[in-house]
């Protein structure tokens, strides 16, 4: 850690009420260590967890020289430099059951393609390259040694590192462990991620709205974002704008969690007490982000545990997620540079009204246009509490600090959702 979060505040050019997006994701990256705790798990149990220590092979992969091709395996030393070559085909490798005699002077062994090398080969000819009749297979010259033999520990090598620590466990790296005869790793502990809504409009599910009152929605799209990212939710509820409450509750989750996250009560006019209650358990900075929408934001540290104040506003509760919690829990997870959410540029077919001095992200609309070029437009009203439009939206249109209205026809950044949101 570089410096405490109190001494944040020394930066000359800090001003929590004018926060820059990359900004504010450094002065959080620079709090964040993974979790401590190590769990064996089998590889099946392994998807979506990060491990916690270098995985080592026991095995070369390939664990014999083979075949890459249907064809003969030979001793190079038997072809001539200048004329096809006849030999003796004395047997077949077949992938699984090998040839188990030895190729001598003026012999080939038929090969399939993962067929163990016979002893005495040392390079393959693909069967479309030769003539063969009568026991015997005329081999053209010009051929390289070795050549279509898949080498021992040619992809892996005994004793070598197959993923290191931090690597997050995937399809593909389920897959390559199993390939190693690997059934289980060793991978951090879950994430315990604790969260709770704050306002006294905010009713439960299930309940009657009296005047004035709405659902509580974050705590559902907060609970599927954490879902999707496999850390463990504790779901603290809704909590009343009561001081002694909101104390007492900040008190528990962060006793018993990693990370806690808090939608609403962040905004100025609110912040006060919450403010209070907040630098009594620890240290938090509120920061107003220059950024649309999501502008509230808190970060800080409750005793040991990672506090993420998000604004109440359905969508911007959403976008600050995205923009700053997603990254952060996973560097929490083990993971030591996740992959930022995926970019592309595209044509923006909707003009956009927008001042300079902050970075929106718009919900767009990503589609293929004709000649091939990606195509975005937006999804119309961008007001924070327009819930529905996020669920149109398959991108955030990106529009930086320093960019003012955008004509239609412009190119602009869009980060991708599927699969993220
Ligand atoms: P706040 O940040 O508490 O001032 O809330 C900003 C707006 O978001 C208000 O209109 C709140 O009613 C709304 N809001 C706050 N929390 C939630 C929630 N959990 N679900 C839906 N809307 C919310
Ligand atoms: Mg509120």
């Amino acid at each position: 850690m570089s410096k405490t979060l109190s001494a944040i505040a020394q930066d000359s050019d800090y001003d929590p009420n004018s926060m820059p997006v990359a900004r504010a994701r450094e002065y959080i990256r620079a709090f964040l260590t993974p979790v401590q705790g190590i769990e064996r798990v089998h590889i099946r149990a392994a998807l979506g967890r990060v491990l916690a220590e270098d995985v080592i092979s026991g095995i070369d992969v390939p664990a014999h020289d083979n075949s890459a091709m249907d064809g003969y395996a030979l001793r190079h030393a038997d072809l001539a430099s200048d004329a096809d070559t006849t030999l003796a085909v004395i047997g077949t490798s077949y992938a699984g059951r090998p040839f188990e005699g030895e190729a001598r002077q003026g012999q080939a062994v038929r090969i399939m393609t993962g067929g163990v090398m016979p002893a005495g080969t040392d390079t393959v000819i693909m069967q479309e390259r030769v003539t063969a009749a009568d026991g015997n297979v005329r081999i053209p010259a010009g051929q390289q040694r070795g050549q279509n033999v898949r080498r021992t520990g040619g992809d892996i090598g005994k004793g070598g590192v197959v993923f290191p620590r931090g690597q997050l466990m995937r399809p593909a790296e389920i897959g390559m462990l199993a390939s190693l005869g690997i059934g289980e790793v060793g991978v951090y502990r879950r994430l315990r991620v604790a969260f709770f809504s704050t306002g006294d409009e905010l009713v439960g599910i299930g309940q009657p709205l009296g005047p004035g009152q709405i659902y509580d929605s974050n705590r559902y799209t907060i609970h599927a974002m954490l879902t999707r990212l496999g850390v463990d939710v504790l779901d603290f509820g809704v909590v009343r704008d009561d001081p002694e409450i909101i104390r007492r509750t900040f008190a528990e989750a962060s006793s018993v969690a990693d990370v806690v996250i808090t939608s609403g009560g962040v905004s100025v006019g609110e912040a006060d007490f919450v403010k209070q209650i907040l630098n009594e358990l620890g240290e938090v900075l509120f920061w107003k982000i220059a950024m649309r929408p999501g502008r509230p934001l808190a970060y800080g540290k409750l005793g040991n545990a990672h506090f993420f104040g998000l604004p109440g506003n359905p969508v911007s509760a959403m976008v600050t997620f995205y923009q700053f919690v997603r990254e952060a829990l996973m560097v929490l997870m083990g993971v030591p540079q996740p992959a930022p959410i995926p970019t592309l540029k595209a044509i923006c077919t909707s003009p956009i009204k927008k001042a300079p001095g902050r970075t929106e992200f718009q919900r767009g609309i990503l589609s293929h246009a004709e000649d091939g070029h990606w195509s975005v437009r937006t999804t119309g009203d961008q007001s924070s509490q327009v819930l529905s439009s996020m669920g149109q939206a398959n991108c955030f249109i990106v529009l930086p600090d320093d960019q003012g209205n955008t004509a239609p026809g412009a190119e602009v950044e869009v980060q991708i959702l599927e699969g993220i949101i």
